[in-house]
């Protein structure tokens, strides 16, 4: 397969925290869109479509599918392939820490549940390593030493070459970090969630992460699909909140957010972006965040949310006008 020559060109990267990697500005997430109830030729156009444009990072789970573990092993088929001759300009991450299997093996931060679940992940991507693996939510009976230990060792038998936490907040983030460094295995980056709808990052964690040079990427930067023009009329056939499998309900879509949606929508258009590409640049505007981790059920809309990267700049009057919107203080 050949991809442009033009793709690192095209694309921002920015430095992980203080470590010798850099992130494309936009990763692509495959928390859905890429499990067996997911049409192949579409998903596997979106990967390409991705890399294509400079994406270099591709964020996966154990858990990811439907059926759990169906993303990794989907991913996998198309990197064997499609991207052969390219897996040393990726850098693919996969984590543990939701239920996997059942019993008390499966689920969480034992050591014995993050070492057997990466074995069996890189079974299903068919690697010998992953760049990045994650401690995918904190766990609050294991002891962090327990944990920490085990991404030290997943680390020391090769089996990633960096590690990552996810959800977890500042005061439990600042401990990891601690530990992780007194044995030797600095942590690259944290997963949370963020974006207009949810500012708890804002309170602290930032601040954290930059004087400890550890990376943030974003999840859920659009709000799962919130904040995008997509349910300004209604709920559409197809969309994450119509869908059974779905981790957007239906009754997120409120009368009220709506409201909020097409007045951040007036927003956008003023700066010339759709209300995904100004979601996510708004996110970009702050250097901390690293990259933004982006899902996608189509090139179409990938190509989209890339656009946000010809404006990542915003005035003090539009931040403002953002702010009241989300706060419900502008009258129609
Ligand atoms: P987003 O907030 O980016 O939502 C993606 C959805 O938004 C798409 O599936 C699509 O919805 C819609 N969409 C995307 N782009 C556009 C566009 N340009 N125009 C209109 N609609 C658009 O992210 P996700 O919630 O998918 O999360 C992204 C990634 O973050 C995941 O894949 C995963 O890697 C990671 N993640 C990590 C978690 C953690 O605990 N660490 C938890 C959740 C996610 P539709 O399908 O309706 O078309």
């Amino acid at each position: 397969m050949k991809f442009s020559p033009q793709r690192y060109a095209q694309m921002q990267y920015r430095r992980c925290g203080k470590s010798g990697i850099q992130l494309p500005a936009i990763s692509l997430g495959l928390w859905h869109n890429f499990g067996n109830v997911d049409d192949e030729k579409v998903y596997r156009k979106t990967l390409q479509t991705a890399f294509d444009n400079g994406i270099t990072h591709f964020d996966l789970a154990n858990n990811y599918g439907p059926p759990p573990g169906a993303a990794e092993t989907n991913f996998g088929k198309f990197l064997h392939t499609d991207f052969k001759n390219h897996r040393d300009e990726l850098i693919i991450s996969t984590k543990a820490g939701y239920t996997m299997w059942d019993g008390p093996y499966g689920d969480w931060g034992s050591k014995k549940y993050l070492v057997s679940s990466l074995d069996q992940s890189l079974k299903r991507i068919k690697l010998d390593y992953v760049d990045i693996f994650y401690h995918h939510r904190p766990d609050p009976e294991t002891p962090l030493e327990e944990t920490m230990t085990a991404l030290d060792q997943i680390v020391r038998q090769g089996k990633a070459l960096y590690v990552g936490i996810s959800n977890y907040k500042k005061k439990e983030a600042a401990k990891a970090f601690k530990m992780l460094r007194k044995l030797g295995t600095p942590c690259l980056i944290h997963q949370p969630k963020y974006s207009m709808y949810e500012r708890w990052v804002e309170d602290g964690l930032l601040d954290l992460l930059e004087k400890e040079g550890v990376g943030c990427i974003p999840f859920s930067p659009l709000a799962q699909g919130l904040l995008t023009n997509k349910y300004l009329k209604g709920i559409p056939r197809n969309s994450r909140a119509a869908k059974k499998h779905g981790f957007l309900k239906r009754e997120a879509v409120t009368p009220q957010v709506v409201e909020q949606l097409k007045l951040l929508n007036e927003v956008a258009a003023e700066r010339g972006q759709s209300l995904a590409q100004m979601a996510l640049a708004w996110l970009l505007k702050d250097k901390r965040v690293t990259s933004v981790l982006v899902g996608a059920s189509s090139e179409a809309q990938l190509l989209d949310s890339l656009q946000c990267l010809n404006n990542i700049e915003f005035g003090e009057v539009e931040l403002e006008t953002i702010d009241k919107i989300l706060k419900n203080q502008i009258e129609e």
